[in-house]
């Protein structure tokens, strides 16, 4: 079977390798669509990982099933089409006890095999129990792909805490954002997926920011009520102007450089958060103003990844139609094209969301 196999930022090789061979839990699939995810073009994140299959955001077809799998019927049969995140918590522990799924050690270490770009990929027990969902009808593979980055944007936005519901959990997410503003900051695929969440959870005023002529006008379609074009106006000024001073309720920060952060900060308002959407490199340091934050009220949150609870809930919003692979896939390309799709979403200009065909 053919993978796409990245050894440098620079070097990804299409190379042939067996079909893994699956254990009496797993599954396999024949995948059928997979994303390439906005973090895969960070060089520092995923050359520390190389020489590695790219990919984490695949959907496709159970093909085989493991022969425990087969002597107690489980809830997947062969022919069920699925999204399986790439990675699966133990459900146990502490930080799964309470919902922190990606900081479960068994979560960091369970990977789908080889990897998302992939002919076939051997989904392990663990996954399949405890994170891979069946596509409903209405939702096609290459929605499927979607599942993860829905995810992860829905998860960031239930860790905001005030001014908006204090307690999420167990609270309707439909106002979760009502009478606020919201500055959404970098309009890459992640971006405009903020946009499209932040309008569904009753955001009153959305101003999206980027240098991209098509991707500003792209978060206008999606729900933003003005956007900032940050090539030919000040950030914050323009922001000042829209809000007559108030600033940003909630600022979401995309793009993974300390600037972008700290324009963030800058542009959130008098009891407002912002949330950090993104790592920077590591040892980079963000230089914070303490007073400021302290006698405005400004909450700083980070959100990394995403859990079960999240991807469940993603294919429901999904499913509803609020997200939909037709308004944000931008290109398709086969498996041997995976280098040039991967310096398509590197290049962050007119694209959104690149995914894989199979
Ligand atoms: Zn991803
Ligand atoms: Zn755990």
């Amino acid at each position: 079977m053919k993978i796409a196999k990245l050894y440098t930022f620079n070097d990804i090789r299409i190379e042939d390798i067996p079909v893994p061979k699956i254990g009496p839990g797993d599954a396999l699939i024949k995948t059928k669509a997979s994303g390439i995810c906005s973090g895969d073009v960070m060089p520092w994140y995923i050359e520390k990982k190389a020489p590695l299959v790219l990919g984490h955001e695949p959907a496709g077809e159970i093909v085989e099933l493991g022969s425990s799998l087969i002597r107690h019927p489980s809830s997947f049969s062969v022919g069920d089409r699925v999204f399986a995140h790439h990675h699966a918590p133990c459900l146990a522990c502490k930080y799964c006890r309470r919902s922190d799924h990606v900081q479960c050690e068994t979560w960091k270490n369970t990977k789908i095999v080889p990897g998302g770009i992939s002919e076939y990929i051997l989904i392990p027990e663990i996954n399949l129990n405890n994170d891979t969902l069946k596509l409903p009808d209405n939702v096609s593979f290459e929605d499927g792909t979607l599942v993860e980055p829905t995810a992860c944007v829905l998860k960031g936005l239930k860790r905001i805490t005030p001014p908006f519901l204090p307690l999420y959990k167990g609270r309707s997410k439909e106002g979760l954002l009502s009478n606020s503003t919201v500055l959404v900051i970098g309009l890459g695929v992640m971006g405009q997926l903020n946009i499209l969440l932040a309008r569904r959870f009753g955001a009153e005023r959305i101003i999206g920011a980027d240098m991209i002529q098509y991707r500003l006008m792209k978060a206008k379609e999606f729900g933003a009520n003005d956007v900032i074009d940050v090539s030919k106006e000040s950030l914050v000024d323009s922001l000042r102007r829209l809000t007559d001073g108030d600033m940003a309720d909630l600022v979401i920060v995309g793009p993974n450089s300390v600037e972008a952060m700290l324009k963030g900060i800058s542009a959130v308002g008098a009891g407002g958060t912002i949330l950090l959407f993104t790592p920077a490199k590591p040892g980079e340091k963000l230089t914070i103003d303490p007073n400021h934050l302290y006698f405005n009220d400004i909450n700083i949150v980070t959100s990394y990844s995403c859990g079960p609870s999240d991807t469940a809930e993603a294919l429901k919003l999904i499913e509803e139609g609020v997200i939909r692979a037709e308004k944000l896939v931008t290109h398709r390309f086969p498996i041997e094209k995976t280098a040039e799709a991967f310096r398509l979403v590197a290049e962050a200009k007119e694209s959104l969301k690149v995914v894989i065909r199979f």
